[in-house]
């Protein structure tokens, strides 16, 4: 076996886990592969093509990444071909002749095949040694990425009875494999979960706020480095694409909106750094194999931990350092909530409602960030400290560049806001150092009530000077001042209500029992 590893793919060891799995393959029995993106998954059927006789067939959702691992395959001296929606008629059926031929190890296809009237009594007349089901959490409802077209493999099982059948994921919950499982009928499957950890990548969180001038902030590091940026919808996308551009980055959309032809055009420019920054919905990435993608932004909330995890997981495929950063804001918490209402069906919509809760709680993490990601995943992290996430290692603050700053003084300048929130962003570039002493307070996690004793000013002075310290200095921890999380959920209830971030309607909607200092104190930590 190592022989094959190291004649074909060129290495000299296995991967935690590839051995084990290849043997279980081998040994004609099911099972199911939970390995994060970039541990090595590939490999655990296409070594088995080598040694087994007769065809492994792989179903894959991803038919614009069939043909690189079709060609990368070949170039290896591997024997793989590929039927989907790409290849003409002709083309279909020469491949077709070819595998019947027995000239074929390896023969990838899209899942919507499955059906199609012939192809299935095709299949039959293969010696097919091995069935390969990749992205296999597309096949339940429970995932974050279902795919109808993966209803089709259900009955796989029962009709090559006899065929192994290894199904390879890089995310799935115990629900959603349990879910694999049940839905594809495997035979008494071994699972086998290899480390969620991806200890190169950095995890933090900033409140979303002047979301561009962060964005540029953080991109000064990053030049000439490969970067995704996560948004929400089309429009944001292009929005931001704009905005970039402008600024003279070199970024490009990827979203379902585009045709093909575009959306292939920048995904192989952002491959080979014609291209900077691909700003994406969550279209984009699936197994998409770029390995020195160095910074991943979501500009906005992520619909659940899963595809988060996913999504982030595009970073530092190489093992060198990369960050992961999350705009953190309730505002497209509020923004989700709405589209969740949405929903028809109702176990639908409660699993989209936990999936965002989760995320929620992610951003609100006292604790380590990687430590959470891993127990999403049942995954036990014993280390203390990780050394590489916002709540394990304090980040250095973010400079937002002068130009957007000053841009965003004329803009609230001009539209004259009454409210107050905004007018603290013209105050946090204007600090002065009557807050700074007082943080210095908050950094020894002193009460509000000894503050303002050792200070010499009235508690409520106090809490406006938090209240801007918060907006000024981003890294400070002012976790321990925060409400508990009843009246915490209570609040940020009404303030949903209320529409806005102003104190008084939120109060007359909670009543006597909250004072305004609580409200506020709450207020602080909806973008803290
Ligand atoms: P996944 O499908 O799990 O995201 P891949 O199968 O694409 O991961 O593998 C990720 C990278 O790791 C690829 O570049 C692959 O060539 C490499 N790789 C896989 N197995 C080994 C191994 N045993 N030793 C070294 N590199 C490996
Ligand atoms: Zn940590």
């Amino acid at each position: 076996m190592k022989n094959i590893l190291k004649k074909y793919f060129g290495y000299e060891e296995f991967r935690p886990l590839q051995q084990e799995i290849i043997e279980r393959v081998l040994a004609g029995k099911d099972c199911l592969v939970l390995m994060p993106t970039g541990g090595g998954k590939s490999l655990c059927f296409q070594l088995p093509a080598l040694m087994l006789e007769g065809i492994v067939i792989v179903i894959s959702p991803l038919i614009s990444l069939m043909k690189d691992q079709v060609d990368a395959l070949n170039k290896k001296g591997i024997s793989a071909e590929l039927i989907n929606s790409t290849l003409s008629q002709v083309e279909i059926i020469n491949v077709m002749k070819k595998v019947q031929l027995g000239e074929v190890k390896i023969l990838y296809i899209a899942p919507e095949r499955l059906p199609v009237p012939n192809f299935e009594n095709f299949l039959r007349t293969l010696k097919i040694s091995l069935i390969a089901i990749d992205e296999a959490h597309c096949i339940s409802e429970w995932g974050h990425d279902f795919r109808p077209d993966y209803r089709n493999l259900k009955f796989l099982r029962n009709k090559f009875p006899g065929v192994p059948i290894i199904a390879l994921t890089a995310t799935a919950t115990s629900k959603v494999s349990e879910d694999i499982v049940k839905q594809l009928n495997l035979t008494e499957p071994q699972i086998f979960i290899s480390s969620f950890n991806r200890p190169n990548l950095s995890y933090e969180i900033l409140p979303k706020k002047d979301s561009l001038g962060l964005i540029l902030a953080l991109l000064k590091n990053y030049k000439d480095k490969s970067v995704i940026i996560y948004c929400f919808s089309r429009n944001d996308t292009e929005d931001l694409v704009r905005q970039l551009n402008y600024h003279g980055y070199k970024s490009a959309p990827y979203h379902a909106g585009l045709n093909n032809e575009t959306r292939k055009d920048n995904q192989d420019k952002f491959i080979k750094n014609e291209i900077q920054i691909i700003v994406a919905t969550i279209a984009f990435g699936m197994g998409i194999d770029k390995p020195d993608v160095r910074l991943v932004i979501h500009h906005s909330l992520p619909k659940s931990i899963e595809g988060y995890y996913q999504e982030t997981g595009r970073a530092g495929r190489d093992g060198l350092p990369s960050r992961c950063i999350l705009f953190f804001s309730y505002a497209d918490k509020f923004k989700q909530d709405y589209f969740i209402k949405g929903i028809q069906n109702e176990a639908e919509q409660e699993n989209a409602q936990e999936n965002l809760n989760q995320v929620i709680k992610y951003g609100n993490l006292y604790t380590c960030r990687r430590k959470f990601l891993l127990r999403y995943f049942n995954e036990d992290y014993t280390k203390f400290n990780c050394g590489n996430c916002d709540k394990c290692v304090k980040q250095a603050p973010i400079e937002i560049p002068t130009m957007s700053a000053i841009s965003k003084i004329s803009a609230l300048k001009k539209t004259k806001s009454p409210n107050p929130y905004k007018a603290n962003v013209i105050e946090k570039i204007f600090s002065g150092s009557t807050y700074d002493e007082t943080a210095k307070l908050l950094q020894q996690k002193l009460s509000v009530n000894e503050i303002a004793k050792m200070r010499k000013f009235s508690p409520k002075t106090i809490v406006d000077h938090i209240e801007k310290i918060a907006e000024i200095n981003k890294a400070i921890d002012l976790t321990y001042l925060k409400p508990t999380s009843e009246r915490f959920e209570k609040i940020i209830e009404a303030f949903k209500k209320s529409g806005g971030l102003l104190l008084a309607p939120v109060r007359t909607i909670l009543g006597e029992e909250y004072s305004y200092d609580e409200i506020r104190f709450a207020r602080i930590f909806l973008n803290h």
